[in-house]
């Protein structure tokens, strides 16, 4: 359960110093906590060969995934752009794990040409797979378990209405593929959502797939998928990773004694990972009275940080500028042309033109959202790491928002 804390430092820096230097809006990231929240699965899944996979889609700068890399984790890719990110960022072929949905047998080839892990989820393109391949190259099988788990439908992806995996209602269908091609299937996979918050989804989850796996000899690994919940208000009850570790671990030994093999367990967060380390700090424009509300009109929206309209999403929000003023509501709003509240009806320390704002919990689907939406430019990256603050990706500019424009002579 998270504190409603303001922090003003990461690693003893200060927050204000760090916008001065690099400008807003400015996503910043605190690597210890990216490497501390690894260190937390890697302890609650200790009695267990576990594989951690990180969720490139969460946030896809190629220095976190370095960050990511040197503290002993993968990368889970949903797109062939994203194995090469995992690539450049110097994970070998066999730590990324490619687990697109719907693409081209093309892109699935270039995939294999690269030399990652396949996760195949529709029937067809295993059908296909089986057929050029053979038993060559080993593959994972996405299913579908049918457990609605997750925060809200939006979110949830393993229910029965979900595009996501092969449905565990076909599994003589995949059987049969696999039979007929003589088809190397080393892992099975199931992600069903985001904000899962216990163990017992975890394990629903994996009941389908240990039972599934038992019609697979070759297994190597078993794939749990990410969407541990994590805190975004006070109070918020989040995914006890200890728990859910012990839990998982416990059923997983004894379906390994059944399987006659450990094998290993992967899991695929996102979110857990990068959520909490991020901070976008953007600043206030204009502090807009009407005769309902008092608006906050930041140098951002939901350019920037759609989570708030997409998912209606709640971003704990503060003034840097004046943490201990009087409270007072506010709603924080950005300079889209479009509704694009941030924050509704909060308590904020007064706000004046020019102050800091900072949302919390913004590394996870934050920059790795943003768009040119409004032609307004993508805002810069900073990670903290070994106490000093480092320029991660540079603002854009004008010229980069123009630069794939063909302008015809009219
Ligand atoms: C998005 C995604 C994840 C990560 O989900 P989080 O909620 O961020 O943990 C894991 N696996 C797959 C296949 C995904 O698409």
């Amino acid at each position: 359960m998270p504190e409603a804390t303001k922090p003003s430092q990461i690693q003893g820096l200060s927050l204000e110093a760090i916008a001065q230097e690099f400008g807003t809006p400015l996503y910043v990231y605190d690597g210890n906590k990216i490497t501390s929240q690894i260190q937390a699965l890697q302890t609650a899944f200790a009695g267990v060969n576990l594989k951690i996979k990180y969720a490139t889609k969460a946030l896809s700068n190629i220095s976190v995934l370095k960050l990511v890399k040197s503290a002993g984790a993968g990368v889970d890719a949903v797109s062939i752009e994203e194995v090469r990110l995992g690539l450049l960022a110097g994970f070998q072929p066999n730590e990324i794990m490619y687990t697109p949905n719907c693409v081209s047998f093309e892109e699935v080839q270039e995939a294999v040409n690269l030399g990652v892990m396949i996760n195949l989820d529709n029937l067809p393109i295993l059908a296909q797979f089986g057929q050029e391949y053979g038993n060559q190259i080993p593959v994972c099988i996405r299913i579908n378990p049918h457990i609605m788990a997750g925060g809200n439908a939006k979110i949830s992806v393993g229910h029965i209405h979900s595009k996501f995996g092969i449905s565990i209602h076909q599994l003589d269908d995949i059987l049969k593929v696999v039979s007929d091609y003589g088809m190397l299937i080393t892992g099975l996979h199931v992600h069903t959502g985001s904000d899962i918050l216990d163990a017992e989804v975890f394990l629903k989850g994996g009941n389908v797939l240990f039972e599934a796996a038992m019609k697979f000899p070759d297994l190597k690994f078993l794939d749990f998928g990410g969407g541990f919940k994590v805190g975004y208000k006070p109070g918020d009850v989040t995914t006890d990773v200890f728990q859910v570790g012990s839990k998982v671990t416990e059923a997983f030994q004894e379906f390994c004694k059944s399987y006659g093999r450990n094998l290993e367990l992967w899991l695929e967060p996102g979110k857990f990972l990068v959520s909490e380390s991020g901070y976008l700090i953007v600043k206030t424009n204009v502090v807009k009275q009407t005769p309902q509300l008092t608006f906050v009109g930041v140098d951002s929206g939901l350019n920037h940080l759609i989570r708030p309209m997409l998912y209606d999403a709640y971003h704990e929000v503060y003034n840097l500028s004046n943490i201990e003023g009087n409270p007072k509501s506010y709603n924080v709003v950005g300079y889209i042309c479009e509704t694009d509240t941030l924050a509704a009806d909060r308590m904020l320390s007064e706000v004046n033109s020019g102050d800091l704002i900072v949302f919390k919990n913004a590394g996870a689907y934050g920059f790795s959202m943003a768009s040119n939406y409004n032609s307004r430019l993508r805002p810069a990256e900073v990670l903290v790491f070994k106490n000093q603050a480092k320029l991660i990706r540079k603002r854009e500019d004008f010229d980069d928002l123009v630069r794939n424009q063909v302008v015809l002579d009219i």
